[in-house]
């Protein structure tokens, strides 16, 4: 395997923002790592590119180079009725193309010293813990740890034989390039727009991206119908078509719902981002799940090679801890919001503004899900949601 050491204490398979993020961290411990990745870098992902700022604000270091448009204005509308438009003082989100921001997450970790082989697939692994011998498809590598933030379909959480349980939601997405992007782009410029009606099961939204539009619709269904016919309507209805140049249509998995009785950690190694299917069920948000495991992981596997003691178990109970009660309070809003739609419209056509700012709040990290969740719970939410009010 070219010209690499023959052991690393940790490899991570997966060099999205999961992977780089803990690489980066690892790195600056002064640990030796190899992150193997399948794909060529730079590599493309279909991806709304959404960043909250509570994502922002966790990240070490600032992604402005990458940044294609910084949004400030959230919109909401219920069946084409606007209920929530608001402008606030300071960014709520950075909008990016993953192939660009991907690249300089692992430009930042390659600039603090890991090892990185890419268009590199990981195929399997044997040992013991604390020596295992790690099969790529350009040869094999000895670590003591491995780390698998390689995605929805992780082939290391089979191999470490951590079954993770998860659901699966849908998304598609087009990039949608205007005619006179100048004029064209100006109504959807540093704006947020989230859709409920033109997604079956789920939303619909619009993010502004340097010289075009993202447009996607995501449905908590496994296997959605008519997906692609419902995001064309959606792109019809908001008149993009006509000013349409190009466009690629896209649909993609993204799990959540990670089942209570699941272990991320073992003697092994451990799971990272989606692969633990810890994603935001509302909005399918994933990164910010990402750079706090990655944050979580990087403390656990320090303090198991600093210590010298097996350790990694407690990233399993800080998950638990930290990020998992959020998406199981998250997934009883989403159940409502998707599955009991004509429900759930009604009662946002009446507070759907209340509930927006709300989600405003969670997304730049002033609310909890377990907030939103006692308030929707109330009398007084409840009220709202049986139209009572
Ligand atoms: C349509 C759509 C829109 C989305 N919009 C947003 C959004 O706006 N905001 C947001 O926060 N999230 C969004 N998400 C979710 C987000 O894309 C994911 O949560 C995020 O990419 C997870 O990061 P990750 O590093 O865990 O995995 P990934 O980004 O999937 O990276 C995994 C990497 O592992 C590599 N890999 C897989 N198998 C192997 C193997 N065997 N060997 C070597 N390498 C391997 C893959 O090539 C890949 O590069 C969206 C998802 C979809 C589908």
């Amino acid at each position: 395997m070219m010209n690499l050491p023959k052991r690393y204490e940790v490899v991570i398979v997966g060099a999205g923002p999961a992977g780089s993020l803990l690489g980066y961290y690892l790195a600056k411990q002064h640990i030796p790592l190899l992150i193997v990745e399948k794909k060529r870098l730079p590599r493309q992902k279909i991806c709304g590119g959404g960043l909250t700022k509570r994502t922002l604000d966790i990240l070490p270091f600032t992604i402005a180079a990458v940044v294609e448009d910084y949004a400030n204005r959230a919109t909401l509308s219920v069946e084409n009725l606007t209920v929530f438009s608001k402008t606030y003082d300071q960014p709520i989100a950075a909008l990016v193309m993953r192939d660009r921001f991907d690249h300089f997450l692992i430009q930042q970790a390659l600039d603090k010293g890991i090892d990185l082989l890419d268009d590199t697939e990981f195929i399997g692994l044997h040992g013991s813990p604390g020596n295992m011998t790690v099969e790529t498809s350009r040869g094999s590598v000895r670590t003591g740890l491995l780390v698998g933030a390689d995605g929805i379909h992780s082939r290391v959480a089979s191999c470490l034989k951590l079954d993770v349980k998860k659901k699966r939601m849908t998304a598609i997405e087009a990039e949608v390039y205007l005619k006179q992007p100048d004029q064209s782009m100006a109504p959807f410029r540093h704006t947020i727009q989230f859709d409920m009606g033109p997604a079956r099961n789920g939303y619909g939204w619009i993010f502004p991206k340097k010289n075009h539009l993202s447009v996607g619709i995501l449905s908590l269904s496994k296997k959605p119908k008519g997906m692609r016919e419902d995001l064309t309507a959606y792109i019809k209805a908001r008149k993009l078509d006509s000013q349409m140049e190009a466009l690629s249509l896209k649909g993609h998995g993204i799990p959540y719902g990670p089942d209570r009785q699941n272990r991320y950690a073992n003697q092994f190694g451990l799971l990272l981002g989606d692969a633990t299917g810890i994603v935001d069920p509302i909005t399918g948000e994933g990164i910010y799940y990402a750079v706090r495991g990655a944050q979580i992981a990087s403390d656990a596997i320090t303090a198991h090679l600093v210590d010298n003691k097996p350790s990694v178990h407690r990233y399993d109970a800080m998950l638990k801890q930290d990020l998992l009660p959020e998406v199981y309070y998250a997934q009883r809003l989403a159940h409502i919001l998707y599955k009991f739609e004509r429900l759930s419209h009604r009662a946002l056509k009446k507070g759907g503004a209340k509930i927006a700012e709300n989600h405003v709040k969670i997304i730049t990290g002033q609310k909890t899900y377990r907030q939103l969740h006692r308030e929707v719970f109330s009398m007084a939410g409840l009220r709202t949601i049986l139209g009572l009010k």
